[in-house]
């Protein structure tokens, strides 16, 4: 860890293996032994507060206990001191809108979720800083067990979940293999008690037609049914959506959020009104998700803050000739690019103009890569027109805000400690976010995308920059 620790600590992992009564007098203070004091850094604590230098935090059993200017830190006895001169600290970042083991590598299939392959997810989040996800809709009744591993303290991201999506029999939505359809009000209404018995903390639904390829989708005595029965249940709703009418349709029958920007026109004064007087969302604007399908080969291929986290087949697999032409030659392809446009005005004006946003970006689905996607994701809010501070504040308090992520979000005491410790600072450059210098769930440090090198020998990645 590379610590100072303030008591006779530094020698105990030796003496342990040697005599365990060395290290017993530690245990017999009543001082936590996992108790951290991490000081002289800057803190951007996730609320929106500008950040403030000279900053020290305590955390114990995983929680913060304590935050506030150095001059007023007391130092638990037996706590371990960590000085972090130069770093800023902020709130682990939480990604609003992924899906979970739907691919190997670039190859997707419903095959692939299983435990192992989401925790496996899971780790690559945390290792890119994304300390909590919230998974829209396409996971099997296997996510409720690791949902609940959120209520301790992971080594990985801690997962808010919908279970599965409600998609209207025929029309756009989920993922092949997955029951979730329904073609009536009442069994739309079942899949939502079913799906809120089982533990979902929100309920998802699908209105998109993947540009009137599908000759359907799904109709307002539908979405108006699943909204009810949600609310009914306790829980929010959050839409795919793509097109406006079907954006203006939802706000007027009650929709909580939108898990996607609206593509197909801009966004108006009436709109805005609307989706303001029902207090909707525009929870994920998924920017990083229409900016990848502009491309035939993706631009960061050659960027290591994105390449240690696949192994080298699927880089290949990525670089391909052969994958270029096949993306250059769909014949939606012409059309992602003005879509990207689209999203990233209709979302810079709803921020404007003061509607609730968090950050979201759909990864998980093939080549849509889970943690350096909330990166990029965060940057292409700041294009849109929000702030470094303000795209920080969305992707961590708002994001917890609306979730009803009570323990995250913030650095404040009683949350668990999920954070991220950076070299430089974000609010300055918002791709200073990719300079992680350490990364903590629950009290805890887990590898960062620094220290991961997918697929090859630890040191065949190169060093940090
Ligand atoms: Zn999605």
């Amino acid at each position: 860890m590379g610590a100072a620790r303030s008591a006779g600590w530094a020698s105990c992992g030796l003496a342990v293996l040697l005599a365990t009564a060395a290290c017993a007098p530690s245990a017999d203070k009543a001082t936590p032994s996992d108790t951290l004091v991490l000081r002289d850094f800057t803190l951007i604590d996730g609320t929106g507060r500008a950040p403030v230098a000279g900053q020290a935090l305590i955390m114990a059993g995983g929680r913060i206990k304590w935050v506030g200017p150095v001059a007023q830190l007391k130092v638990p006895e037996g706590a371990t001191v960590q000085p972090l001169d130069g770093k800023f600290i902020m709130p682990g970042l939480i990604d609003s809108h992924v899906h979970l083991g739907l691919v190997n590598g670039i190859t997707q299939d419903l095959k692939y979720q299983t435990t192992e392959n989401i925790e496996q997810q899971l780790k690559t989040y945390a290792a890119y800083g994304v300390t909590t996800v919230q998974t829209l809709g396409t996971e099997q009744d296997l996510i409720f067990p690791i949902q609940k591993l959120r209520d301790g303290r992971p080594q990985m991201a801690r997962v808010y979940t919908v279970g599965r999506g409600v998609v209207y029999k025929g029309s756009y939505g989920g993922v092949p293999g997955l029951e979730q359809s329904v073609a009536t009000p009442e069994e739309a209404r079942a899949m939502v008690d079913a799906q809120a018995a089982k533990g979902a903390d929100l309920i998802k639904l699908w209105v998109d037609d993947e540009f009137g390829q599908l000759p359907l989708r799904m109709p307002p005595p539908i979405s108006t049914a699943i909204i009810d029965e949600a609310h009914k249940d306790g829980k929010k709703t959050v839409a795919h959506i793509f097109y406006y009418d079907n954006a203006a349709e939802l706000a007027r029958e009650g929709i909580d959020a939108f898990a996607h920007s609206v593509r197909d026109k801009p966004v108006d004064d009436a709109l805005i009104a609307q989706m303001k007087a029902g207090g909707v969302w525009q929870m994920a604007a998924t920017l990083s998700r229409e900016a990848s399908f502009t491309y035939k080969t993706l631009p960061f291929l050659d960027d290591p803050f994105f390449s240690r986290a696949v192994t080298p087949a699927v880089l290949t697999e990525l670089a391909s000739p052969e994958r270029a032409a096949k993306l250059g030659a769909a014949p939606n392809f012409p059309k992602y690019g003005p879509t990207l446009q689209m999203a990233l005005a209709n979302f810079g004006r709803e921020a404007k103009a003061g509607i609730r946003y968090g950050m979201g970006t759909d990864s998980g689905p093939s080549a849509r890569f889970p943690g350096y996607f909330a990166h990029w994701e965060l940057e292409l809010m700041v294009q849109a027109g929000v702030t470094p501070l303000q795209a920080l504040t969305a992707a961590t308090s708002a994001n917890a805000e609306f979730m009803g992520a009570k323990d995250v979000g913030t650095i404040a005491p009683g949350k668990w400690a999920d954070l991220l410790v950076l070299d430089r600072d974000p609010t300055a450059d918002i791709r200073n976010t990719r300079a992680i210098d350490a990364v903590y769930v629950g009290g805890n440090k887990v590898p960062t995308i620094w220290q991961t090198c997918t697929g090859r020998p630890a040191n065949a990645c190169g060093p940090r920059p």
